[in-house]
């Protein structure tokens, strides 16, 4: 066999490895299959109601800034720089911290999750799109305070009550976490101080790009401050949970 045909079957033979390997890039975490991608908010897509401090890591729904070069016509939020494609399986969390300091005018507090990048375009949020699927805080007239909700398609898929009451002075710390399977088509929305799945979405469509989402709401009313944690800031997945 010549050194060129050798050459041709190695190369094949390694393109073949990093396919079965999940997507991994510079400062990434790897836990068995499982990547934590290393990534930020994009400041070119953000709103002008919001800022976005801390290297790209935390987002407010206060201050208000220059919006982004690519920001969403719609979108009261920010992008994330990395979006979900490759099969794989991924995990990123967020802390999340507001407290109501007056009489809240409309539902939403904030929103994570996942959209094609289009969805972005559409409305304020992605939580009424076929292709955005979302965990967020909203007033939530059943309950009569605000609830943990997760959301698809303009559907509430589980409701459970945040903070004890809607009334100003009140305020929450909580941390979630978000797991991506590509595979299995699904994203599961995790209470990663609690370490408990909050809720599974299945059939979650991977075919094209999903990228994350931060939406920030309410910011005559309450103070909203959402800081991704990814790459190595992750120390152990919240992932091995009982449901
Ligand atoms: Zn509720």
């Amino acid at each position: 066999m010549s050194v060129t045909r050798m050459r041709d079957i190695q190369e094949l033979n390694r393109l073949e490895r990093d396919k079965k390997r999940p997507m991994c890039h510079h400062n990434d975490r790897v836990y068995g299959d499982c990547v934590c991608p290393n990534f930020a908010m994009d400041g070119s897509t953000i709103d002008e109601t919001n800022l976005l401090m801390n290297c790209g890591k935390t987002l407010t729904n206060w201050g208000g800034c220059t919006a982004g070069y690519y920001r969403s016509r719609k979108y009261q939020g920010a992008i994330g720089t990395r979006s979900f494609a490759t099969p794989g399986k991924f995990y990123f969390e967020v802390d999340i911290k507001f407290t109501i300091y007056r009489r809240l005018q409309e539902k939403l507090l904030f929103e994570i999750g996942i959209a094609r990048r289009e969805e972005t375009e559409r409305n304020r949020t992605v939580s009424g799109s076929k292709y955005g699927w979302v965990v967020c805080a909203s007033t939530c007239s059943r309950c009569k305070t605000i609830c943990l909700q997760t959301l698809h398609h303009g559907k509430v898929k589980r409701h459970k009550p945040l903070i004890p009451s809607w009334d100003p002075g009140n305020s929450c710390s909580a941390k979630m976490g978000i797991f991506i399977d590509t595979k299995a088509q699904q994203m599961v929305v995790i209470d990663a101080k609690q370490k408990s799945s909050f809720y599974r979405f299945k059939n979650v469509d991977y075919s094209q790009s999903l990228w994350p989402v931060f939406g920030t709401y309410n910011s005559g009313c309450a103070s909203v401050e959402l800081t991704t944690r990814t790459g190595s800031d992750i120390l152990v997945p919240s992932i091995y949970f009982k449901e």
